[in-house]
């Protein structure tokens, strides 16, 4: 369903990624971690077709090849990113926003009010208050709630395949709890795939994952199920990488 081939990714003809392979099927989870630097951002800026970077090699999505696309067009396809900056918008109502980005992500139309109970049950997943949606989008958010926001709009979205750029970090624990709980919700209820990258271990404790890739210096180090994770946390990344040697 997703599948990337031979990746090479460069930026300012700086050479970033690496003959990356990667595939995942409908309905899988998967985990990359590595250092700061490995190129994990680079790879999910690739996927979703920032302009700034030069690709080559094959990223194929349902079919479709996803590079000779633009960022739109892959998001028509059910594919989304979490930002890691996200942008105050003053003068945008909340709801006015979702409802939107319903629209343009579902053929089914719904009426107001079955589109406030679809939301209603994604706020309360979220434990987010009502008063939200009168809101200006993210303006005097704060971090967490900025990211909750994030999240979301990726529950109105019901994306296929959805990539999320740590979006762990900075959270505390209730609120990484909060974050899976929606990760699940969207596993079982849409067959979402996903691609998590991460790289601290908490949130795989409330996530099943089908497989966890390791990315470092720009290539892929190991794959492994979900015990790779725990071992590379538990001897660290750079007692883990020597022994791949
Ligand atoms: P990660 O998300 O794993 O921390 P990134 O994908 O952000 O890693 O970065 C991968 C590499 O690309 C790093 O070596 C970083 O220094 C380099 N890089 C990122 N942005 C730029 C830039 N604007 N110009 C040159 N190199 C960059
Ligand atoms: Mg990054």
């Amino acid at each position: 369903m997703f599948k990337i081939k031979n990746l090479e990714v460069s930026l300012n003809k700086k050479n970033i990624l690496n003959k990356i392979d990667l595939s995942i099927k409908k309905n899988e989870t998967h985990v990359l971690i590595g250092q700061n630097g490995a190129g994990k951002s680079t790879l999910a800026q690739s996927i979703m077709g920032n302009p700034n970077y030069l690709v080559k090699g094959e990223i194929i999505f349902d079919s479709h090849d996803l590079l000779k696309l633009d960022p739109q067009q892959r998001a028509g396809l059910g594919i989304f990113l979490s930002f890691q900056q996200v942008l105050e918008i003053p003068g945008v109502k909340i709801y006015d926003y979702l409802r939107l980005l319903y629209k343009k992500s579902h053929e089914q139309r719904l009426t107001p009010l079955k589109f406030k109970a679809f939301l209603k049950e994604k706020m309360d997943l979220l434990n987010f208050d009502a008063e939200f949606l009168t809101r200006y989008l993210n303006c005097g958010f704060s971090g967490g709630e900025k990211k909750k926001m994030e999240i979301l709009q990726m529950l109105v979205l019901e994306p296929k395949l959805i990539i999320l750029d740590e979006i762990d970090s900075g959270l505390d624990i209730d609120a990484i709890e909060t974050v899976a709980k929606a990760i699940n919700f969207l596993k079982k209820e849409k067959q979402s795939s996903i691609l998590l990258i991460t790289h601290y271990s908490r949130i795989l404790n409330f996530i099943d994952i089908n497989q966890v890739h390791l990315l470092d210096k720009g290539k892929i180090m190991a794959n492994g199920d979900a015990s790779l994770a725990k071992q590379i946390e538990s001897q660290g990344f750079a007692a883990f990488l020597k022994e791949q040697i």
